[in-house]
C-alpha cells in the first residue's frame, strides 16, 4: 500500500497556492473586498431586504473568482477532458479541498456557499452520468459557464432524512408528466434557470423504486418559489418550492423512470466526501491557531503549550484529525475504484466524524469545537461556543462569536503561510468515472448498508447522508 500523494496532485496544490497569491488574493483586497471575509462578513453578504438573499455585489465577486479561476485552468479540473477538464479522481479532489480549507476563509474557497477556485458542480456529474446526449449538450457546458443554474429538490416540508417517503408525485398524461407537491431547502433557486425535481411515479412510500428526476424548468407555470428560509449563517438561498400541476416533457427526465433515488446518491457521494474533507482542512486550520496561540501566549511565566493541560487536548485533536484525514483519502480513492453505493456507508462514517467531534482547543478566546469549528464554516450552519471568551489572536477572520444567538460561527480566518502538500497518499487511482448506474437492487443494497452507519449532521450542516433510508 502506497500512501504518497499522486506527484501530479502536489504539483496542483503548488499550483494551485501561487494562483491563488497572485490573482485572487489581490482581488480579495482590493475595493475593501475583505469585508466578504472579516467580521463583517454576513452583513456584507446579505441582502436583508430582499429576504435574506446573497447580495449582488458579493455573487459578482465569486463570478469573477470563478472566470479567473476558469482562464487559470483550475475551475474545471473534476470534470472530464471533454468539457475542458482535467478528470481530477475523487482522491485527488479531496486533497484539495482540505488543502484549500486548510488556508483558511478566503475567496479561494468559501464553505458557506461552497464556493472555490476548484470547481464542485454536482449537477454537471448527474447530467454526464445519467443524461441523455441532448440533455449533456444542453446542460453540459452551460451549467459550467452558469448560464444554466440548477437546483435540486429532493428535500420536502415532512421528508428529509426520509426522502423515499416523499409525498412530491407524478403522473403521466399523454407525452407529459405532471407534477404536485412541495420542496424544501432548495439550494440556489433565486438565480436557478431549473429546478431538479425528485417525484415519486410509482411505488408505495418508502421505496427505494419508483422515484423519478425531472429537469423542471423555473419558468414552468405552476412552478412557485414561495419562501427562503433563514438560517443561523446568512445569507440565505434556500427555498421552498411548490409544485402545482407542474407540466414538463418526458425529455425534462433525468434518468431511468422510476431511478431516480440512483440519481440523487450520486449527487449525495459525490458532494459529501468534499464536504468531509474540506471539514479536516477547516478542522487542521482551527488546530493550528490553537497550537500557535499556546505558543504565543505566556501565563505565569511560562507559554500554555508547555502545560500538560493543554498539550493533551491539542494532540488528541491533531490525532483526531489525522484519523479523519487517512479515513476520508481512503473513502475518496475507493469512490475512484469502485462503485459509490459500494461505499456508502463510509462516506457518510467520514461526514460523521469531522462534525461528531467533540474535542477542543482549550486556549481561550473564541475558540470552537473541532466539530464546530467545520460545521461553523459549512453552509448556515451553527455551532456552539465552547471555550468563552470574544476576540481571536490576531485577525478577527479567524473567529466570530453571533452572541445574540448564543451560537458562534468558527470560520477559520486567512493563514499567512499555506501547508505544506500533504505527503500521506494512494499513488494509483483510476479514472472516477469508471463507475456506472446500478440496478434498483444495486440501490436496495445501499439501503441496507446505510441502516448501519447513516450519521446525520442535522441543522448543523447541510446533510445528504440519510436519503436512502426507507
Ligand atoms: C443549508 C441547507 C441546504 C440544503 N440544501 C438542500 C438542497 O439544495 N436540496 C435538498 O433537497 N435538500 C437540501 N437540504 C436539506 C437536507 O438535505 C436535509 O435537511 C437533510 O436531508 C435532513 O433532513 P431534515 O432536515 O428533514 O432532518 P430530519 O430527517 O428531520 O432529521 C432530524 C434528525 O433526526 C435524525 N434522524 C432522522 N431519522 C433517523 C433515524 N431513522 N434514526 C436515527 N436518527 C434519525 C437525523 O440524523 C437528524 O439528526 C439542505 C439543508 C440545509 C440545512
Amino acid at each position: 500500500m502506497d500512501f504518497t500523494v499522486p506527484e501530479d496532485v502536489q504539483r496542483l496544490l503548488r499550483d494551485l497556492d501561487a494562483f491563488i497569491d497572485a490573482e485572487i488574493r489581490p482581488l480579495e483586497e482590493q475595493d475593501d473586498n475583505v469585508r466578504f471575509f472579516d467580521h463583517r462578513r454576513e452583513y456584507a453578504r446579505t441582502d436583508f431586504e430582499a429576504g435574506g438573499l446573497p447580495r449582488r455585489e458579493w455573487e459578482e465577486l465569486l463570478g469573477e473568482m470563478r472566470r479567473r479561476a476558469d482562464a487559470a485552468g483550475f475551475l474545471r479540473y473534476a470534470l472530464p477532458a471533454a468539457v475542458g477538464g482535467r478528470d481530477g479522481t475523487n482522491l485527488a479532489m479531496a486533497v484539495v479541498r482540505e488543502h484549500l480549507a486548510h488556508r483558511g476563509l478566503g475567496l479561494h474557497n468559501d464553505l458557506q456557499d461552497e464556493s472555490s477556485v476548484v470547481g464542485n458542480f454536482p449537477v454537471f456529474h448527474l447530467v454526464w452520468s445519467f443524461g441523455t446526449d441532448e440533455q449533456k449538450a444542453d446542460f453540459g457546458p452551460a451549467i459550467i459557464t452558469g448560464e444554466r443554474r440548477v437546483g435540486f429538490g429532493l428535500t420536502e416540508p415532512d421528508h428529509g432524512s426520509d426522502a423515499t417517503w416523499m409525498e412530491t408525485s407524478a403522473t403521466r398524461d399523454g407525452t407529459t408528466w405532471v407534477i404536485n407537491g412541495t420542496k424544501r431547502w432548495n439550494t440556489g433557486m433565486h438565480t436557478a434557470t431549473h429546478d431538479l425535481v425528485f417525484a415519486r411515479t410509482s411505488g408505495a412510500p418508502g421505496s427505494a423504486r419508483g422515484i423519478t428526476a425531472f429537469l423542471v424548468p423555473t419558468d414552468t407555470p405552476g412552478l412557485e418559489v414561495t419562501a427562503f428560509l433563514w438560517t443561523f449563517n446568512m445569507p440565505t438561498d434556500h427555498a421552498d418550492v411548490t409544485l402545482h400541476d407542474v407540466r414538463v416533457p418526458e425529455t425534462a427526465m433525468l434518468g431511468a423512470e422510476g431511478e431516480g433515488l440512483a440519481v440523487a446518491q450520486h449527487f449525495v457521494h459525490e458532494n459529501r466526501i468534499r464536504q468531509a474533507a474540506s471539514g479536516v482542512g477547516a478542522a487542521q486550520f482551527c488546530i493550528d491557531e490553537a497550537v500557535a496561540y499556546a505558543r504565543e501566549r505566556v501565563t505565569f511565566g511560562r507559554p500554555l503549550a508547555e502545560r500538560q493541560a493543554i498539550q493533551w487536548p491539542l494532540v488528541e485533536l491533531h490525532t483526531e484529525a489525522e484519523l479523519v484525514r487517512t479515513l476520508v483519502h481512503r473513502t475518496a480513492w475507493e469512490l475512484d475504484s469502485t462503485h459509490h453505493l459500494d461505499v456508502s456507508h463510509r462516506v457518510s462514517m467520514c461526514n460523521y466524524r469531522p462534525t461528531g467531534s467533540s474535542a477542543m482547543p482549550r486556549t481561550g478566546r473564541c475558540r470552537c469545537t473541532a466539530g464546530s469549528a467545520t460545521a461553523g464554516t459549512s453552509r448556515s450552519s451553527t455551532s456552539t461556543a465552547t471555550t468563552g471568551g470574544t476576540g481571536s489572536r490576531k485577525d478577527p477572520r479567524r473567529s466570530k462569536c453571533a452572541g445574540s444567538r448564543g451560537s458562534c460561527s468558527a470560520s477559520p480566518g486567512r493563514r499567512p503561510a499555506p501547508r505544506e502538500p500533504p505527503t500521506a497518499t494512494y499513488a494509483t487511482s483510476p479514472s472516477r468515472r469508471s463507475s456506472t448506474v446500478r440496478s434498483c437492487g444495486e440501490v436496495d443494497a445501499c439501503i441496507a448498508a446505510s441502516r448501519v452507519m447513516t450519521p446525520s449532521r442535522s441543522s448543523a450542516t447541510r446533510c445528504w447522508s440519510k436519503v436512502c433510508i426507507p
